[in-house]
């Protein structure tokens, strides 16, 4: 290629040369060690070393405003002012009494004002402020004895300082230890190093949404002009959001793109393995089970690929589906693959799935992690034969030696787990693989578009007949002999108690002593209750877990101890007894999967919430929901609804998952606008050429949501 036309990219990864000062480790600006290092990559959640464009993504979530400048006399208590002093003398802390702080004593013509530092620097007062010079000092004015003062001054500047600052400071999310100063310094220098980046949103957006380009956005949100240049919902941060949430579709519109090219032969047989394990049910399908047979078999007989979504909130039914669209896919003589995101949860599918299998005639296998050496290579070995017709697994799935005969179905369960990296390379295994993407967290309708675009959706709405209501009760910690007491009695009944308590990662174990851990709850409760208890959690080994999970799936133990493993997936119907230890650490989604993992027998259930008292309001909130309904999507939109309050509250958890500018609550209508620019532009310009195709590239690298780019035009 000729050398003038090479566009220009970074050598490892194709991104656009332009980007590179962005992604320059924080650690590489001045002033940034390896504690900031450490801090920083805490409060932006990132695993390894953030770079600079993490820092300028994030946002602020307040301002100071210093504009006011009254005379001392004027200033009242408690506001934050800017006060025009000449520094008059210093008293520092007497020799003996290094507690005591270092006084400044300013003045204006209308009155004195006393600065005070607690724990001075040697010297470093007397440089700050020189006596007989004038200074601009900011902070938060009090009286003390009747006399103004100010108490570490934010800000002390001369004229010259003066003269360049806003008036308008910028207040960011914190993280314990990380001064705001200095994150505010290491944002500032990382927008010195912007680079000018071409536009990539068309006239049309520009004009009809009125936004900024993105420089300035960039810069108004960090070094903010009015007090209202920081709001989320206003010009400068809905440019932003906007430009995530459409770099975050082209993506999944590029995808889609690849996986929508015409498929080659058709992927449903005659209908003889569905009937047959239809015949093996032990029970009737319902309609809605029905209805989503149809609808995908339906995709598989197509001339184009399926993409569709099959959302049914816990206990739904979803497996056997999955399992007949599999039976459709081997009925034309193809492959079809299930991959889970743990380990408990393909062998829970593969162990509900085999037996119907074997009726049908349907070889199955699985492979994980746990699968190695002879037995790995020859399940490898079948399956590039084509003598496996579904193989479950985990993300063992997609390592390269994994090679289909001819995969045609890739079945993704409780997807969100999983990346959009993760499902392409599976689908990458054949050839315009149809994909079956099973949910459990009922979505609401805005997330489905940012986490899948547009898909084709099946809902299992009905619960499958006979189920019992779950009776949910909350009770707090403080009577848990009480439960014990109660799960006592089920035991002696014969009933299956889960017991399930949050876990504790090591880093958070300081300072959180009321957690229980899975431990040494199971350690009481065996004391009291002997071999009819039984502990899973995380950290056991893979065979461990199954060994105790069968133990209670057969009733050999009675009670199960764990922590979140049995969240997803896990099914043992006789299980009809759930206490959740400390429910007001767990997510409302994730209350309501656990919760999911009893009632599905025919037996009334219950579940006990334990709670750390005194709960806050918000806690409060979370757990009515939790008792007034077990409909999934219900609780899906109070969650949304409960995290946006809890944003107004200042705790910054609301948003979007994966998205860091985006709110759901707020850009709810930025997301369908930015879904159909996406797709104007795949209509317009699918291979991103040009100039705008250029910048639109350098929006998906900036996002980091160029999984795509390298599909652009593969096809
Ligand atoms: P999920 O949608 O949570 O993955 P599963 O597929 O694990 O649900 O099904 C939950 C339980 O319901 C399983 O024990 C399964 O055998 C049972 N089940 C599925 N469909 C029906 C039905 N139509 N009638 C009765 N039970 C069903
Ligand atoms: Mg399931």
């Amino acid at each position: 290629m000729d050398a003038r036309v090479k566009p220009a990219h970074d050598e490892n990864s194709m991104r656009p040369t332009l980007l590179n000062p962005l992604f320059a480790p924080v650690t590489s600006l001045p002033g940034v060690g390896p504690k900031q290092d450490k801090l920083l990559r805490y409060l932006l959640a990132r695993a390894e070393t953030p770079r600079l464009v993490d820092l300028l993504l994030h946002l602020p979530a307040s301002v100071i405003d210093r504009r006011a400048r009254p005379k001392i006399r004027e200033a009242s208590a408690g506001t934050m002012v800017t006060l025009e002093v000449t520094v008059d003398r210093h008293r520092p802390p007497p020799p003996r009494n290094s507690r005591a702080p270092y006084l400044v004593y300013a003045s204006d013509e209308t009155g004195d004002v006393v600065l005070t530092f607690f724990r001075a620097k040697p010297g470093y007062v007397e440089k700050l402020l020189p006596v007989g010079e004038k200074r601009y000092v900011s902070g938060t004015l009090q009286f003390y004895d009747g006399i103004p003062q100010i108490v570490h001054p934010d800000r002390v500047v001369d004229e010259e300082g003066f003269a360049k600052l806003s008036g308008i400071d910028p207040v960011y999310p914190l993280t314990e230890g990380l001064a705001l100063g200095s994150l505010r310094r290491a944002i500032a220098q990382a927008l010195q190093k912007l680079p000018a980046l071409p536009e990539w949103l068309s006239p049309e957006v520009i004009r009809r949404c009125k936004f900024p380009d993105v420089t300035e956005a960039l810069n108004r949100v960090h070094v903010p002009v009015e007090l209202t240049d920081i709001l989320p919902d206003g010009p400068f941060w809905s440019r932003l959001a906007f430009d995530e949430l459409l770099a975050g579709q082209l993506a999944l519109a590029l995808i889609r793109a690849q996986l929508r090219r015409p498929a080659g032969d058709r992927n449903a047989g005659d209908g003889h393995l569905r009937s047959r394990i239809i015949d093996a049910l032990p029970y009737a399908l319902t309609a809605s089970q029905r209805a989503a047979v149809a609808a995908i078999t339906d995709d598989l007989k197509q001339p184009v690929r399926m993409l569709r979504l099959l959302q049914g909130d816990v206990g739904s039914g979803k497996t056997v589906v999955a399992l007949l669209a599999a039976a459709a896919v081997t009925e034309a003589g193809k492959q079809a693959a299930l991959m889970a995101p743990t380990e408990i949860l393909a062998r829970q599918h593969i162990k509900t799935i085999a037996p119907l299998a074997e009726q049908a005639g349907l070889q199955v296998a699985i492979l994980t992690g746990r699968e190695k050496g002879k037995e790995r290579r020859e399940l490898l070995a079948r399956l590039d034969a084509g003598e496996i017709d579904l193989l479950v697994g985990t993300h063992a799935l997609i390592q390269d030696d994994v090679v289909f005969k001819s995969l045609a179905l890739a079945v993704v369960d409780e997807q969100h787990r999983f990346g959009v990296r993760e499902r392409l390379a599976l689908t990458n295994k054949g050839e315009a693989v149809d994909v079956l993407v099973l949910s459990a967290t009922p979505i609401p309708r805005t997330l489905v578009l940012t986490y899948f675009g547009d898909m084709d959706v099946s809902e299992l709405r009905e619960k499958p007949a006979g189920r019992q209501p779950i009776d949910t009760r909350t009770v707090p910690l403080s009577r848990t002999e009480e439960v014990v007491d109660a799960v006592g009695r089920a035991l002696k009944a014969g009933k299956r108690v889960y017991w399930i308590c949050p876990l504790v990662e090591e880093s958070e174990a300081e300072g959180i002593e009321h957690l229980t851990n899975a431990t040494q709850r199971f350690e009481s409760l065996q004391k009291r209750f002997g071999n009819q208890v039984g502990l899973v959690h995380g950290q056991m080994k893979g065979t461990e877990k199954d060994r105790v999970m069968g133990q209670f799936a057969v009733g050999e133990i009675g009670l199960l101890v764990a922590t979140t493993v049995v969240e997803v997936g896990v099914d043992v119907p006789a299980a009809t007894i759930m206490v959740i230890e400390n429910a007001e650490r767990f997510g409302l989604a994730q209350l309501h999967q656990l919760r999911g993992r009893i009632g599905r027998g025919s037996e009334a259930s219950t579940c006990l919430l334990l709670y750390k008292e005194p709960l806050n309001e918000m806690s409060t909130a979370r757990l009515k929901v939790i008792r007034e309904t077990t409909d999934g999507f219900r609780i899906a939109e109070e969650d949304l609804k409960l995290r946006g309050e809890g944003d107004v509250l200042g705790i910054r958890q609301s948003g979007l998952p994966g998205y860091r500018i985006a709110r759901s609550e707020v850009h709810g209508q930025l997301i369908t606008q930015a879904r159909d620019e996406a797709l104007r532009i795949m209509k317009e310009n699918p291979r991103l050429k040009g100039e705008r195709g250029e910048a639109l590239r350098c929006l998906l690298y900036l996002y980091e949501r160029d999984e795509a780019v390298p599909l652009i035009g593969a096809g």
